[in-house]
Order: C-alpha cells, then sequence, then structure tokens
C-alpha cells in the first residue's frame, strides 16, 4: 500500500468522529451573525411616515451604482416622510449589489439597512430591480432593522476575517489581504506622469476667457 493511500485513510479517520460542518439547505438553515448583509430593507416611523427623505446620499455612496431614486416634493397635507422630499421611486439593482452597506452607513435618517434575507432568485434579470415597493416595510410596522446591531461598537474580542493592525477597516494592507493579494502595498507608484496634461486646465481656460 503506498503512502498517498495510508495518509488519505488516515485523513478520513481523523475526521469520522467529527460534527460536519455542512447544513442539509433547505431544510436546515445555518445562523447568521447579527451583521449579516443581505437584502434591503425601507423602514418607517412609528407613526407610519416614511424614513426616507429623498436625500440620494445611499445613491451616492454605492460604489456599485445600484439606487436609483427620484425624490418628489411632500404635499403639506398628507405628507409621505417628516422630511421636504419623499423618495417617489427607489430601486436597488440586486445584480449590481455587491452588499457592502455603505448605502446604509450613508443614510442619516435609518431609512435603508441590509437585512438577513439571503434567497433572492428570479427567472428574468429584469425582476432583480427591486421597486420601493418590494423594500418598504408594510404599513403598521416599523422596525429600525440592522441599525440596531451596527450601533454597537464590535466586540473587543470579534474575530478578524483578515489581520488587521488597527481592528477597524481602514484600508491598510488588510484589504490587499482580502482579495489574495497577500500584504502586498495598496499605495502605487504613478508610472506614467504627464504634466501638461496633470496640469489644472480650469485657471489657464478661465484666464483665457477673462483676456
Ligand atoms: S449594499 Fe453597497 S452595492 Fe448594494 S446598494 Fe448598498 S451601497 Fe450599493
Ligand atoms: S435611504 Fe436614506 S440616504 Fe437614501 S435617499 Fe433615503 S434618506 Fe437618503
Amino acid at each position: 500500500m503506498s503512502f498517498d493511500i495510508l495518509k488519505g485513510m488516515a485523513t478520513t479517520l481523523k475526521n469520522m468522529g467529527r460534527k460536519p460542518t455542512t447544513v442539509s439547505y433547505p431544510e436546515e438553515e445555518r445562523e447568521l451573525p447579527p451583521r449579516f448583509r443581505g437584502r434591503h430593507v425601507l423602514h418607517r416611523y412609528d407613526n407610519g411616515l416614511e424614513r426616507c427623505v429623498g436625500c440620494y446620499l445611499c445613491a451616492g455612496a454605492c460604489p456599485a451604482d445600484a439606487i436609483y431614486i427620484e425624490a418628489e416634493e411632500n404635499s403639506e397635507d398628507s405628507p409621505t416622510s417628516p422630511g421636504e422630499r419623499y423618495a417617489k421611486i427607489f430601486d436597488v439593482n440586486m445584480l449590481r449589489c455587491i452588499f457592502c452597506g455603505y448605502c446604509q452607513a450613508a443614510c442619516p435618517t435609518g431609512a435603508i439597512t441590509l437585512e438577513k434575507e439571503y434567497k433572492l432568485a428570479a427567472y428574468y434579470p429584469e425582476d432583480f430591480i427591486y421597486h420601493k415597493e418590494q423594500l418598504l416595510e408594510p404599513e403598521g410596522q416599523s422596525t429600525v432593522g440592522s441599525n440596531e446591531v451596527w450601533a454597537e461598537p464590535a466586540p473587543q474580542d470579534a474575530a478578524q476575517p483578515v489581520p488587521q493592525e488597527r481592528k477597524v477597516f481602514d484600508g491598510s494592507q488588510a484589504s490587499a489581504a482580502a482579495v489574495g493579494l497577500g500584504n502586498v502595498h495598496t499605495e502605487r507608484p504613478v508610472f506614467l506622469v504627464d504634466e501638461e496634461q496633470d496640469a489644472d486646465r480650469r485657471t489657464s481656460s478661465r484666464s483665457e476667457t477673462e483676456k
């Protein structure tokens, strides 16, 4: 018997008594961490008004350009949100979304959160554009969603997925490690310098107009 077969059998025997790490999905589901980032939810206040004030900050923060908003002025008699405006249209393109949570972090009113729903399937690509009607909490429901768990600072002993120097995501070498580049320094030298092209031409064009 070759050494490789013995080695393989030893590995099998070693793992025979261990609990499996797999689960029988969909009958059984894995418990997700509290800060899991899945499908978005738009929240309401207790009085039923929508938290979203149509400020576009989430769309601006989204690195995947996945959020499309059209804001409209609230009517004085029956406002939709407590702000001047509300989101008349609020779409999230789930095919573009990378579930980074920047939209949630950017929102000043806690209107948008990423929740634990991850079973997102559809037959047609257009069905992955989730509209406001699908995202907004139903009337009579008002929750803060995962904002509750994100409000607390991370526990000191929380396991870090990659070695980090400062225990916060700060774009240091940890980000390179996360994508498999080890400790390659993220600062890269500028290889091409074209001083003429890089010059701020606005000044010269301004002074030419003034002439
Ligand atoms: S989770 Fe990230 S990628 Fe997805 S919509 Fe929000 S900001 Fe955009
Ligand atoms: S979800 Fe939040 S950040 Fe986005 S438009 Fe509404 S209020 Fe602004």
